[in-house]
């Protein structure tokens, strides 16, 4: 048996949830030991998610703009790319983000420990590594292991069939390219890839692409994406085989689509978290059947004393509620009157056009009952989307009838991921739609969109067709 260190707070995970946790942990006080059994710090969000895939993302959005650039006039040559270059570019912003991380931690006296963690007893975890195994005695846990993606079962092991991280690797890029799942990592990797010169096919078994968003602000993606791949909805995949000339896949759907080959596959389908070497069982915790661990508003697990946040606790798996769920524990830890209440968490794929929604979604108020009124601005109609070539969008906002609060957004158009902060606020601190359309948007801007789409549920908007009389 190997050194034991005694800490106030083990953080188990180094991803945005388990930095977090460590550094506010320490910020309050605590003394805290943070374990992650990769080298780096930061977790899927800065090595293989978050950060790569947005880096990439921009190498797409400067190629399709300078396509886009001779509708002003303006004609480039098609560009050169040089991939040993984009991905440099890439591997250098991961290893500064995360060396930024080594950097907090040091300043915070955070015990870093490098190795695999387990839970030993209800005080004790184990810790494997490379040089041996230690024992981390403490007052309060953290897990923050994340999740990692699914595995669809009969798809065989060959290393042209890829989950999202090796897409971010970046080694070649396949002539025609499969992508089963079209969420939001199949179609920011599709985006990436169509850019630099794949064909793409996307296959996804529900009826629409990204399920979760309402279908009106997905459709002008839809429309334009219809344009340059081939995408299978309500379709399985039911047969993967490989040989040396590609990979040939069989599909199941409503169109008659015939067996196709392909030189490289991208399987992502969702994430599983990672729950299993922790050895729950030693310290009396149960898992949900997918493997998730149960939480209250405070993060804590049926153990008080243990607590968990992000990926691993469940939907939705995004950074941002790791990281907010990060400081509510280390807060309650610290004897803070902390809890994780958000009316929202919001959603964005980063695609072109992006899409952003928070609150509740137009089919959720339909499918709950919800009376609500619903102002949809066209950027067709935005002095500012013309102005930019930005005119694939909308914006929409939903009030509850009876209040007048705001309950809900969804944005569709260039820069919807940054548009959205808004509606989240408006929403936070019980907006109603006069509360919008009186707040004064800059203008010529994106962000006046979505105040338009306010002032048509407010009868006081003039930069469209004059409001039904109430
Ligand atoms: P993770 O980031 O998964 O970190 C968990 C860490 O724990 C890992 O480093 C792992 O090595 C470590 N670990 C696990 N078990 C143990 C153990 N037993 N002992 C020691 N260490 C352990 N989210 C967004 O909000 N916006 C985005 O744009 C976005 N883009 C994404 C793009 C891709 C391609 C992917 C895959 C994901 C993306 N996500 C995005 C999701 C986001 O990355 C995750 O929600 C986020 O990383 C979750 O943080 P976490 O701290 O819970 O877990
Ligand atoms: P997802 O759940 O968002 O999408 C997976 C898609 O695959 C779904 O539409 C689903 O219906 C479909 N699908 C499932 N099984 C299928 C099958 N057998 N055949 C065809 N389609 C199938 O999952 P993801 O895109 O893998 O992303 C995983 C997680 O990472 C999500 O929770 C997501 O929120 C997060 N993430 C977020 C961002 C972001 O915030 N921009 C970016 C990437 C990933």
């Amino acid at each position: 048996m190997g050194q034991t260190i005694s800490v106030d707070v083990a953080v188990i995970g180094g991803g945005p949830g388990g930095y977090t946790a460590a550094f506010r942990a320490a910020d309050l006080g605590l003394s805290v030991c943070l374990i992650e059994k990769a080298d780096r710090l930061g977790g899927v969000c800065l090595n293989v998610g978050c950060i790569p895939s947005k880096t990439l993302l921009h190498v797409a959005t400067m190629i399709e703009e300078a396509e886009n650039a001779s509708e002003f006039g303006i004609t480039f040559t098609a560009p050169e790319i040089n991939l040993d270059s984009v991905r440099e570019k890439k591997d250098g912003i991961i290893k500064q983000l995360t060396g930024g991380l080594d950097g907090l931690c040091k300043a915070r006296k955070v015990n870093r420990l490098v190795g695999t963690a387990s839970f030993a007893t209800k005080a004790t975890l184990s810790i494997k590594g490379d040089e041996g195994e230690k024992i981390v005695s403490f007052k309060n846990a953290i897990i923050a292991s994340g999740s990692r993606p699914f595995v669809l079962p009969g798809i065989p092991d060959d290393s042209r069939i890829w989950d999202s991280t090796d897409a971010l690797r970046l080694d070649t890029i396949p002539k025609k390219l499969l992508i089963i799942g079209g969420g939001i990592i199949g179609l920011e990797m599709a985006q990436v890839y169509s850019a630099l010169g794949s064909q793409i096919t996307v296959v996804e078994m529900l009826k629409q692409l990204i399920p979760p968003a309402d279908k009106d602000l997905v459709q002008p993606l839809f429309l334009k994406l219809k344009k340059r791949y081939q995408i299978y909805t309500d379709t399985k995949v039911t047969s993967v085989e490989t040989d040396k000339t590609g990979i040939t896949v069989s599909f199941d759907g409503p169109q008659k689509i015939e067996t196709a080959k392909y030189d490289g596959v991208l399987v992502a389908v969702g994430r599983r978290p990672n729950s299993e070497e922790l050895e729950l069982g030693n310290v009396g915790i149960v898992p949900s059947e997918r493997g998730f661990i149960e939480v209250d508003e405070k993060q804590q697990t049926s153990e008080p004393h243990i607590f968990a946040i992000g990926d691993v606790v469940g939907e939705p798996m995004l950074a941002h509620k790791a990281t907010h769920q990060a400081k509510v524990a280390a807060e309650v830890i610290a004897g803070h009157k902390a809890a994780f209440t958000p009316l929202t968490i919001p959603s964005v794929a980063y695609t072109n056009p992006e899409i952003a929604w928070m609150g509740i979604t137009e089919k959720e108020a339909k499918e709950q009952g919800i009376p609500y009124e619903k102002g949809k601005f066209s950027w067709g109609a935005s002095g500012r989307a013309l102005a930019s070539g930005a005119t694939t969008g909308a914006s929409k906002a939903l009030f509850d009838k009876e209040n007048g609060r705001l309950i809900g957004a969804g944005i569709c158009g260039v820069s919807a991921g940054e548009i959205i902060h808004e509606a989240i606020l408006a929403l936070e601190m019980g907006a109603d739609a006069e509360d919008i359309s009186k707040t004064i948007h800059a203008h010529p801007t994106l962000a006046e969109t979505f105040a338009f789409a306010a002032e048509m549920v407010d009868g006081s908007i003039t930069d469209a067709m004059p409001p039904k009389k109430k």
